[in-house]
């Protein structure tokens, strides 16, 4: 099985702009589920994992041009407790919370992307739509949106027989088995070269054995559809063994305890926002407050982080805020090279004290205008905002809007820092803004429109520049309407 890929204008293949359209049809859905969960402490750490694959695909000639830039490459977070991912027609993907509360490294985590990814990159699933070709795009689009809400109720074999071929009961793509060793092929290629520790795939592998052994399928809907068979295991294995899994350098070693230490907090993290019911969130509270000395080895103090950092979070979702601070400051002071897990230390203190109800202390001196990455950007400006400083919070998500248009959640912040500056106009159109990142035009449309009267109404409320821009944004949205107007008829 070669590497190589089909030309674009292999009619096996659904081309790449009609498998974006499905897709974008299919997360307008998710967007709108409350079981999507935009969580931007996450959504960093993911991407700290993703964008690496990404450029490890493109860099060994997996991923097309055309593909790199048409699909969306974009990242759900699912609020599920059981451990699964699964790839969307279009670069678009799912990822449980279960799974990164269930991984112990983010290697494994890696492996499991980097499989997602390379079924994307290999057209897997244009392949599998067009096999369905007697059915219209936008009616698979329909089948897996189905599976996907069937597969969270009870009654999950409705969807299986509306679903057909294509889709399998747990809502995902049924992909062949050669697809699946493929993916597994390619996947491990990525992963390394991204400079992932390999082991992850055997690791994952591994998980995913035991679990079949306890017969746990409920909480691994991942092996349901990736059944594990002897040959994908022997390859793994032949595969690892030439890769010779050398022993880390000591730098290396350095780098991967770092990597851990914040893989094992932000695995707590997924636990805990996976709602996974007041005796589990004390449960973690309990293991957090029963520790007792610092630990002395590397691999124990990583553990001790991952407790804290769940039992001050859960502790924060059971109200007891004077318990989440006080297990907050007994996290380890992180000083060089843990960047991004001192952050999400620091950014934890603020969602405590914002959970409270209370301004954050640090909110006094932050500099909003310092803040580079999402996480902080968003976390330091719900921060700015609850201490009025508006302003501020504007100006800065101002700028990052214009560099992420797509960003509904920064959109949504900023119609309320807007808002605070009684500057309404603005708060509407930000507002509208934010339907239009989740794709829901007619709701966008509704806003400007109101955004217009307003302007009309009470002259001097918006000037001409503002007045230009809503004008203009409210013709696109509404082509944008009728368009997917006419295509329903079409489709209908
Ligand atoms: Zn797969």
């Amino acid at each position: 099985m070669s590497g190589a890929l089909p030309s674009m204008g292999d009619s096996s293949e659904l081309p790449a702009a009609a498998e974006r359209r499905m897709g974008d049809r299919i997360a307008a859905s998710i967007y709108r589920d409350p079981d999507y969960v935009d969580d931007p402490v996450l959504g960093d750490y993911l991407q700290s994992i993703w964008q690496p694959l990404m450029k490890a695909a493109r860099a060994r000639g997996e991923l097309q041009d055309e593909l790199d830039e048409r699909f969306a490459w974009a990242l759900f977070l699912i609020r599920d407790r059981s451990i699964n991912a699964f790839a969307l027609p279009g670069g678009y993907l799912g990822v449980h919370l279960g799974l990164i509360g269930a991984v112990n490294t983010p290697d494994e985590l890696a492996a499991v992307l980097a499989h997602e990814l390379s079924h994307v990159t290999q057209r897997h699933i244009s392949r599998l739509m067009t096999q369905q070709n007697r059915q219209a795009p936008w009616m698979i689009a329909a089948m897996i949106l189905g599976a996907l809400a069937a597969s969270k109720s009870p009654d999950a074999a409705t969807a299986a027989i509306v679903g057909g071929q294509a889709v399998a009961a747990q809502g995902q793509l049924n992909f062949s088995r050669d697809m699946e060793r493929e993916a597994d092929r390619i996947g491990f290629g990525v992963m390394q070269g991204a400079g992932f520790d390999s082991r992850g795939v055997a690791e994952m592998f591994e998980k995913l054995q035991q679990a079949s052994r306890l017969n746990d399928n409920g909480a691994f809907p991942y092996l349901r559809s990736h059944p594990l068979n002897t040959q994908r295991i022997a390859e793994a294995q032949s595969r690892l063994q030439l890769a010779a899994a050398a022993t880390p350098s000591p730098e290396g070693r350095a780098d991967a305890d770092r990597a851990q230490l914040l893989h094992a907090m932000m695995a707590a993290r997924a636990r805990v926002l996976a709602v996974p019911g007041v005796d589990a969130l004390r449960a973690m509270l309990a293991e957090a407050q029963r520790r007792t000395d610092p630990p002395a080895t590397a691999a124990a103090r990583i553990r001790d982080a991952g407790v804290l950092y769940g039992g001050a979070l859960a502790a924060a979702q059971l109200r007891d805020f004077a318990g989440a601070r006080s297990l907050w400051r007994q996290l380890p002071p992180l000083t060089e090279g843990v960047v991004r897990a001192r952050q999400a230390v620091e950014l934890l203190g603020i969602e405590i004290d914002l959970l409270a109800g209370v301004v954050p202390p640090s909110a006094a001196t932050a500099d909003l205008a310092q803040a580079t990455t999402r996480a902080e950007v968003l976390t330091v400006s719900r921060s700015l905002t609850a201490a009025r400083r508006g302003r501020e919070v504007s100006d800065r998500l101002q700028t990052w809007v214009t560099a992420h248009p797509g960003d509904a959640m920064a959109w949504q912040m900023l119609a309320v820092a807007y808002g605070q500056q009684n500057q309404t106009v603005r708060a509407i159109r930000a507002d509208a803004e934010s339907r239009v990142a989740q794709r829901d035009y007619p709701a966008a449309l509704d806003r400007f429109k109101a955004a217009q009267a307003m302007m009309r109404s009470q002259p001097g409320s918006a000037d001409h520049v503002e007045g230009s821009i809503i004008d203009t944004r409210a013709r696109q949205v509404e082509s944008l309407v009728k368009a997917q107007a006419l295509e329903d008829k079409v489709n209908r």
